[in-house]
């Protein structure tokens, strides 16, 4: 028995992916984020960062969590705050899913949308949080904090003490490799850490959905993107805290195409139904088996649902739109007579 939500956080399943796994010649094994009670790998940063403020006591009783997320954190900090008694306030960027937007409100977050802005911009969602956050921690009688979880390294903090070790306790420490995209890079920073803690041989990589900065910065030095994705939560134009000091070794870049390749593919053989991020994963994974060559243990993250891209990833008009394939089962679906 669980004394409450809060400890149902973590202790995923970590899952072979067949198909991958034939495809490479490797074992690539994805770590099933998207059973967390909040549906996302981001509900061990919500706890990780909460967990934190409360024990520097910046966060009150009562008090109120502020942040700007593209969706995941929010959830995360929503169930958190309800269940410890806080209060959460959420900006989100107006382009992310309806699905994740509906899912804020019906967990009593209090929702902030704003345009989409690039960080350069005082407009852009995380600065519009932070301002947020001031201005009710200096009004409102039970305070607030904001999570900022780009720069707050107690995201990376809880990878560190639970991703990792978890990875390396299932597969007993026959672990070659690790790969995930960066939103905030504290699942990046903190699994690569500890793994590389435990096995300074093991691989840390990234991989990065077009319109991000991270490759370039990887590969060469240089902070440059080019292109855009469709997959939301990852994609970064900045080092953040977080990543400062990640341990990374090789980096790729997969488009959407190959990553929605991969999310019907494991979604129509292997009973899998994820999001564009898990996509971005599970190729960047299949590109780092073929690297490292057959025989390897490959591990990755399946960061959250696809149901929580219904109306984008699994919708014809949407796919088509952009000029994207659309999943043949999709036409299937309502052709049989009863
Ligand atoms: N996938 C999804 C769907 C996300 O919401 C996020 C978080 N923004 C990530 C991946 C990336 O995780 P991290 O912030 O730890 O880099």
């Amino acid at each position: 028995m669980l004394k409450s939500v809060i400890d149902a956080i973590g202790h995923t399943p970590l899952i072979k992916l067949r198909r991958a796994s034939d495809l490479t010649g490797c074992t690539i094994l994805g770590k099933a984020e998207f059973m967390n009670p909040g549906g996302s790998v981001k509900d061990r940063a919500a706890l990780a960062i909460v967990e934190d403020a409360v024990a520097r006591g910046t966060l009150r009783p009562g008090g109120t969590i502020v942040e700007g997320t593209a969706g995941n954190t929010g959830i995360g900090l929503a169930l958190v705050a309800n269940a410890l008694g806080y209060r959460t306030v959420i900006v989100i960027p107006e382009t992310q899913s309806q699905e994740k937007k509906d899912m804020l409100r019906m967990s009593g977050a209090e929702l902030v949308e704003v345009p989409a802005k690039p960080y350069s911009d005082p407009g852009n969602y995380v600065h519009v949080s932070q301002r947020l956050a001031e201005r009710l921690a200096a009004t409102d009688p039970n305070g607030a904090i904001w999570a900022n979880q780009f720069d707050n390294v107690a995201n990376r903090g809880g990878h560190e003490r639970t991703t990792g070790p978890e990875i390396w306790d299932q597969t007993e420490g026959k672990v070659d490799a690790f790969i995930c995209a960066v939103g905030t890079g504290g699942t990046l920073a903190g699994t690569g850490l500890a793994l590389k803690a435990r096995n300074p041989a093991i691989t840390i990589g990234i991989a990065d959905p077009m319109g991000s900065a991270l490759f370039s910065y990887y590969d060469a030095g240089t902070l440059t993107s080019a292109g855009s994705s469709i997959t939301e939560g990852i994609g970064q134009g900045r080092v953040t805290a977080n990543l400062v000091g990640a341990p990374v070794d090789f980096a790729c870049q997969v488009d959407d195409r190959e990553a929605l390749d991969v999310v019907f593919d494991l979604a129509e053989h292997e009973g899998l139904l994820l999001g564009g991020s898990s996509g971005v994963n599970v190729a960047g994974a299949m590109r780092l088996a073929r690297h490292l060559g057959p025989g390897h243990t490959v591990t990755t993250i399946l960061c959250d649902s696809g149901a929580r891209y219904a109306s984008k990833l699994f919708n014809r008009a949407f796919l088509e739109g952009k000029g994207l394939p659309v999943p043949p089962w999709l036409d299937r679906a309502d052709r049989v007579d009863a």
